[in-house]
């Protein structure tokens, strides 16, 4: 007999949501997470004594406005800071500062060029008429073309209503997005490569392409979607690090009656009678469901958690085809004192936002011209947060954490992805001296690092190939396509089995999209192709 309503395999952000949200229906749920710490990516961790870091995810704006309502994830302690602006320091000792005030924004810019400065907000308002469009893609299940299927046919008549409703000029805007490259894109509004460059690199996270690649404009629109409602300062840091995201959701599912278990590594899921039925612990340990539901991505949902006779050729084919290519690495610092920047010293509003090394689209090609043959940039792309600056629970008094995320860190190294381990120090190295030439006391200041390449990522947090978003954010691994054509509604083929992770849609980054749509999916009750 089935102990639980459903088992939930992992417990990231997007598995807790699921819980939280089943639960919540009166459903009888057991979330198993293989580590001793709940979040997956979105964790926070006292890595050196006194010094906690978000490890990996560091920012936090996609977090769906309901889901917080919703489970009322104020209650259990979520509290978002906001990110107070967006720096860039340049080789020539210039610098950019874009912050939440308008005026002195464009006046950064028009030091660059006064045309920009004049075009930004025609940009800001195209960008955000288009997000509310894809807002009503990403808060939905995805709909594929030439479904007959009412929810699907409804949801359908709806974006077709809202494209309409976006008259002509935004409507080629969209098909732009979907097809260009993130400096192509650019290109139509602004000329100074100062401002393009720092702006182009949301087309390139978690993606194993450059900003002069086509499809990098969707991906720019997707990190956008933290500006939804126009306010620039809607990216933050979680109070206590991302960790406290996944925390305050436990804290939700828990309230509603989930059950769930830490240092529990789930090692298969258990097909009886051609369905789901429960899972094997690695401990041997067997529990049976009426569901399951993954919350890993699909390589380790579908190649590794179930024995492949229970799928098609076809869709087994579309499962290794799914690109995951990992790209990104982190390196996470505990500091003695504040580091301050040659071009712009002192503590000031640019250091307590994000910040890019990221001075020109040539620099940032040239990092990935390195990755395409399996190097990591000599010169990566970087973006920095000194969360401490703000948040002054995370390190003792007077001392700083500052986490720099970093691309390109290809997870197939020229030498092979398990070489990584003996490249990590060379690549932290390389990761300080890019930093340090625009901040030159940062070396002295540091007391520890934690540097995690792919390969780490894979190892320690599960995610196949190092992929920050469980698979490429790229078109034809979206929507409708994500993670296979025909099985993008969490459904899979093998009935009772679900996905719910950032593999499926509305894919990756502290969305929760992906949980809570499983859950409702899954409460509606429907079983069948999707
Ligand atoms: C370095 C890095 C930086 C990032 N930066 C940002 C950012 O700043 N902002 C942002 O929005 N997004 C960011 N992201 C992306 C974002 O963190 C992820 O897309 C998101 O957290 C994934 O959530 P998830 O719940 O879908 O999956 P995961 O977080 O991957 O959760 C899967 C869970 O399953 C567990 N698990 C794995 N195998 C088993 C098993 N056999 N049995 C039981 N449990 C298992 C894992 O331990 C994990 O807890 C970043 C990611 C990384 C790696």
């Amino acid at each position: 007999m089935s102990q639980y309503d459903a088992i939930i395999i992992g417990g990231g952000h997007n598995g807790l949501t699921c819980a939280a949200y089943l639960a919540r229906a009166g459903r009888k749920v057991l979330v198993l997470e293989r580590r001793h710490v709940l979040g997956g990516a979105a964790v926070s961790e006292e890595v050196f004594p006194g010094f906690t870091f978000s490890v990996c995810s560091y920012v936090v704006s996609l977090l769906r406005p309901h889901i917080i309502r919703e489970l009322d994830l104020a209650r259990h302690g979520l509290q978002i800071i906001p990110l107070e602006s967006s720096f860039v320091p340049y080789p020539d000792g210039r610098s950019l500062n874009r912050s939440a005030d308008p005026q002195e924004t464009r006046r950064e810019i028009a030091g660059f060029s006064a045309r920009d400065a004049e075009r930004l907000d025609e940009f800001r308002v195209a960008l955000t008429r288009m997000s509310h469009f894809v807002k009503n893609v990403i808060d939905n299940p995805a709909a594929a073309p030439g479904s007959l299927r009412p929810a699907e046919l409804w949801q359908q008549l709806r974006l077709g209503k809202a494209l309409k409703e976006l008259g002509p000029d935004l409507q080629h805007l969209h098909m732009q997005l979907l097809t260009m490259s993130a400096v192509d894109f650019l290109d139509m509004w602004f000329e100074s490569d100062q401002l393009k460059a720092p702006m182009a690199v949301s087309g390139i996270i978690g993606t194993y392409l450059g900003v002069r690649s086509p499809g990098t404009a969707y991906v720019l629109l997707h990190h956008y979607m933290g500006e939804i409602d126009g306010a620039f300062r809607s990216w933050g840091f979680a109070r206590g690090g991302t960790g406290q995201v996944s925390n305050a959701i436990a804290g939700a599912a828990r309230r509603y009656g989930a059950e769930i278990r830490t240092e529990a590594p789930v090692a298969e899921v258990l097909v009886r009678d051609g369905q789901a039925a429960g899972v094997v612990l690695a401990s041997g340990e067997e529990i049976l469901a009426r569901n399951v539901v993954s919350n890993l991505d699909p390589h380790q949902t579908f190649l590794k958690m179930v024995d492949p006779r229970h799928f098609d050729g076809d869709f087994l084919g579309q499962i290794r085809r799914y690109k995951l290519r990992g790209s990104s690495g982190k390196v996470n610092l505990a500091l003695d004192r504040l580091p301050e920047f040659a071009c712009r010293p002192g503590d000031g509003p640019h250091m307590r936002g994000d910040i890019a090394i990221a001075p020109s689209i040539d620099y940032l090609e040239k990092a990935y011209d390195e990755a395409k043959y399996g190097q990591y940039s000599s010169r990566p792309y970087l973006n920095v947060v000194i969360p401490s600056l703000v948040d002054p629970s995370v390190a003792p008094p007077g001392k700083h954490v500052m986490s720099i995320f970093v691309q390109y860190a290809p997870y197939q190294h020229a030498d092979g992805p398990a070489a990584w381990p003996e490249h990590r120090e060379a690549f932290g190295d390389t990761v300080i001296d890019t930093l340090g030439e625009y901040m030159p006391t940062l070396k002295d200041d540091i007391l520890h690092r934690q540097v995690l390449t792919p390969w780490d990522l894979e190892q320690q947090f599960g995610l196949t190939e190092g992929n920050i978003f469980h698979g490429e954010l790229s078109l034809e691994q979206l929507a409708f396509l994500r993670p296979a054509a025909g099985w993008a509604r969490y459904r899979t083929p093998l009935r009772r089995l679900w996905l719910c992770g950032s593999g499926a849609h509305p894919g990756g980054g502290i969305m929760g999209a992906p949980g809570e749509l499983c859950a409702k999916t899954m409460l509606k009750g429907s079983q069948g192709r999707g």
